[in-house]
């Protein structure tokens, strides 16, 4: 079963939140793939990069038999296989390469809304119903708290009402499943996001080659998805004052505004998150008709 060295194999999760992104992502890399009538496997024509579709909670144990090279799978999935083996006793046989700047979580603990926290001492006894028992188990363990870790696959929001448990630890993005279900996030446990994942050591042979071509691009895609041409007009005196307010663009462009006046258009690229808080310092500092826009390519 394992892959011939001159292709390099990456697991994708096959349906779910991970999936678009995540062949969305590699095709911004340049792949396009064959896919077969089974829809399990999709032969790369670009490059010799193949995916194989799966459910999520089997990439890091197809990448640690070497069924896979390479997978991508939420930090949280990753994290939480590589506790359980650690716990079971066997080694390392996977790890993140690189974060990947999508389906962005957190693992959380939550409580009821009517409890007032006062800290994890608070769980001493309790009952805490998770899919991250591995995590949670860590966690607990820190802060030397005895807990019942009940072991759920889904809908663990709800195992308070049904008096399952006390509490949980679940992922949460906006919290609306869990205000839905009358709890309250007090602590976190680990922020998560989908990433590369790999072995412990480099790929060798062509599959090595073929993942440093991939990570370059990656890196290149990654880049330009943060990227955002800030456009925006001034007087020519208060330059100064917008340009510490770009620390992470490009030198600017800097143009005459036609008409006589001292007005000057302003264009940078900038490579950082450009918040709507940055955009109203700009205008406090006296910028007019500031717009962002997307990049859709870039070549320098
Ligand atoms: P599969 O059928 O592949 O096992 P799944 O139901 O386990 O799918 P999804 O619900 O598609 O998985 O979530 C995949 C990943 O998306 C999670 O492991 C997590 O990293 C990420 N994610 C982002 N936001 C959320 C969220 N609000 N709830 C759950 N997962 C989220
Ligand atoms: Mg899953």
């Amino acid at each position: 079963l394992s892959p011939p060295r001159d292709r390099l194999r990456i697991a994708i999760q096959k349906s779910g939140r991970l999936a678009e992104p995540a062949r969305a992502l590699l095709a911004s890399c340049g792949l396009s793939w064959r896919e077969s009538r089974d829809r399990l496997f999709c032969y790369g024509e670009t490059l010799a990069v193949d995916l194989l579709l799966v459910r999520d909670d089997d990439i890091p144990g197809l990448i640690a038999e070497g069924v896979c090279d390479l997978g991508i799978v939420g930090r949280n999935v990753l994290l939480e296989q590589a506790h359980d083996r650690e716990r079971g006793g066997r080694p390392p046989a996977f790890r993140e390469w690189r974060a990947l700047g999508f389906g962005g979580c957190r693992l959380a603990l939550a409580v009821p809304e009517d409890w007032a926290w006062e800290g994890p001492a608070q769980l001493r006894g309790k009952r805490i119903a998770t899919s991250y028992p591995a995590l949670l188990a860590a966690w607990l363990r820190e802060r030397a708290v005895e807990a019942e870790v009940v072991v759920l696959s889904g809908s663990v929001e709800i195992a308070p009402r049904l008096g399952q448990a006390d509490a949980v630890c679940d992922l949460v993005s906006t919290g609306s499943t869990l205000a839905a279900n009358q709890l309250k996030p007090v602590a976190t446990l680990l922020e998560s996001e989908a990433v590369l994942a790999g072995p412990v050591q480099p790929l060798e042979d062509a599959r090595g080659e073929l993942a440093d071509l991939l990570l370059r691009r990656l890196e290149g895609a990654l880049r330009i998805r943060r990227s955002k041409l800030l456009i925006c007009q001034a007087s020519r005196e208060v330059l100064p004052r917008l340009l510490p307010l770009l620390p992470d663009a490009e030198p600017p462009t800097v143009l005459r505004v036609d008409g006589g006046s001292d007005d000057i258009a302003l264009q940078a690229l900038c490579h950082g998150a450009v918040t709507w808080q940055r955009l109203e310092e700009l205008k406090r500092a006296g910028a007019r008709g500031l717009m962002v826009l997307p990049v859709e390519g870039m070549l320098s």
